[in-house]
């Protein structure tokens, strides 16, 4: 069978321009509020006092090193395709304060730049008394920041109390600042040629925001061929995130550091929160298995156009979905009118003790079985319900587009009814992003 092997360097190229620039969900703060708000256990806790990473370190070195190696452990055994955390990195209690932080971030292998100050992030209008704010800049290393311009953050000190729900739903945004970026060995960071991931599975290593893409999306569903042909997309690490920061979140909480707990918890649920996302879920949705070789073919007797049109759909049409949504959310906080339906979706608990509670296979076995189910009629809905030219023109590029507001303006001229027609598509997925989010606070919690 030489042919397969042939497909391969043209299901490479397919991959390579993937849609990895995109966020899944716009600012997880703005749906993380209302969906964890409603669960009692959040909402009603006793403020909780701040502790720097440092101060944490310093008070758990010793207990941290038997929860890591165990986390290791769990991690070798059962994330599919793993990559082991090299010896050389593990956590160990040396006592010495200078480097207690930098031997913690590479034991996690996250970006050693990370900020990881003391803040908290808010929703528009939302303007408690407290807030010292500051620039996106404090808060990330990321060079274009320019979307977070209107976001509001508040840095705090150690000693300081604040809600716990401050907490977790800043946490669920924070992996998208950069703590997932450059750990792979050819994105030309000295550390990821330490950390052992591994060469970066898909998406190009060049571009800052495509690296963190293996470890926030999840494609788990694929038909066999699909692995067989592109191995590298069984390389996706959500699960290993997710548990590793549950772990350390219960650990926080079992020894009175609170805060931790809480931050914790709020970072590994941006790991399940991203996997609601279909497009996040599924390689190509609304593009069959069928279709997906028939135009790889093509590509291979040299009629190459066929899968970059594919993939620049699939492209437009996952951050159409994901531009919608947080302009959406964020015009009903600044009006001051929640009356949107995707509001009363992450607040409705009513589905949640349906999926059972959470446990190590609820990922792969229960978010990203759902998400996979809802990706092509999503995509269809998209199609329909956005203004033509950024969901059916496979000329246009979303992502380089200049105006930021272009996808709102076209949907307020246009004759589409655009917010009407998403409300419901919107409604479904975002019930299913707060009982699972509910449902990992509350296994962190238990
Ligand atoms: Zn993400």
């Amino acid at each position: 069978m030489r042919a397969p092997l042939r497909l391969i360097p043209a299901l490479l190229l397919l991959f390579g321009f993937f849609p990895t620039t995109a966020f899944a969900w716009g600012e997880h703060t703005l749906a993380s509020y209302p969906a964890l708000g409603a669960l009692p256990e959040i909402a009603n806790a006793a403020p909780v006092r701040i502790e720097s990473l440092e101060q944490f370190l310093s008070a758990e070195e010793q207990s941290l090193v038997t929860v890591l190696a165990e986390e290791e452990q769990w991690a070798r055994a059962n994330v599919p395709n793993y990559p082991e955390r090299p010896a050389a990195l593990a956590f160990e209690a040396t006592g010495n304060a200078l480097d207690l932080r930098e031997r913690f971030v590479r034991a996690i292998r996250i970006n050693p730049n990370s900020r990881l100050l003391s803040y908290t992030q808010r929703v528009p209008r939302d303007d408690r008394p407290g807030c010292q704010r500051i620039p996106a800049s404090r808060i990330t290393f990321l060079r274009n920041i320019m979307y977070l311009s209107s976001v509001t953050f508040c840095e705090y000190q150690p000693g300081q109390s604040i809600p716990a729900l401050d907490v977790v739903a800043s946490g669920a945004d924070e992996p998208d600042y950069g703590l997932d970026i450059g750990l792979f060995e050819d994105g030309e960071t000295e550390f990821g040629k330490q950390y052992g991931f591994g060469a970066q599975p898909f998406g190009n290593p060049a571009l800052e925001f495509s690296s963190q893409a293996p470890f926030h999306m999840g494609f788990f569903h694929e038909s066999w061929i699909v692995y067989q042909l592109a191995p590298f997309l069984g390389r996706t690490f959500p699960e290993y995130r997710a548990h590793l920061y549950m772990t350390l979140a219960r650990h926080a909480f079992a020894t009175g550091h609170d805060y931790w707990g809480y931050r914790f918890m709020g970072w590994g649920l941006h790991y399940v929160q991203d996997l609601t996302q279909p497009y996040h879920a599924t390689v190509l949705p609304g593009v069959s298995v069928f279709k997906m070789l028939w135009i790889n073919f093509l590509n291979v007797i040299g009629f190459g156009t066929g899968q970059k049109r594919a993939v620049q759909l699939v492209s437009n049409r996952h951050l159409a979905l994901e531009d919608f949504q947080k302009r959406i959310m964020k015009q009903s906080y600044v009006s001051g009118n929640l009356d949107y339906p995707i509001f009363a979706a992450l607040e409705d608990t009513s589905t949640d003790s349906g999926y059972g509670t959470y446990n190590d296979r609820y990922l792969r076995d229960v978010i990203t079985v759902e998400s996979t189910d809802r990706a092509t009629e999503l995509d269809e809905t998209l199609s329909e319900a956005m203004p033509e030219q950024f969901v059916q023109d496979p000329e246009f590029n979303f992502d380089s587009n200049d105006n930021p507001d272009a996808l709102i303006d076209a949907i307020a001229q246009g004759q589409l009814q655009t917010e009407q027609k998403m409300a419901e598509p919107l409604g479904v997925l975002f019930r299913s992003f707060g009982a699972h989010s509910r449902n990992y606070a509350r296994a962190v919690l238990e």
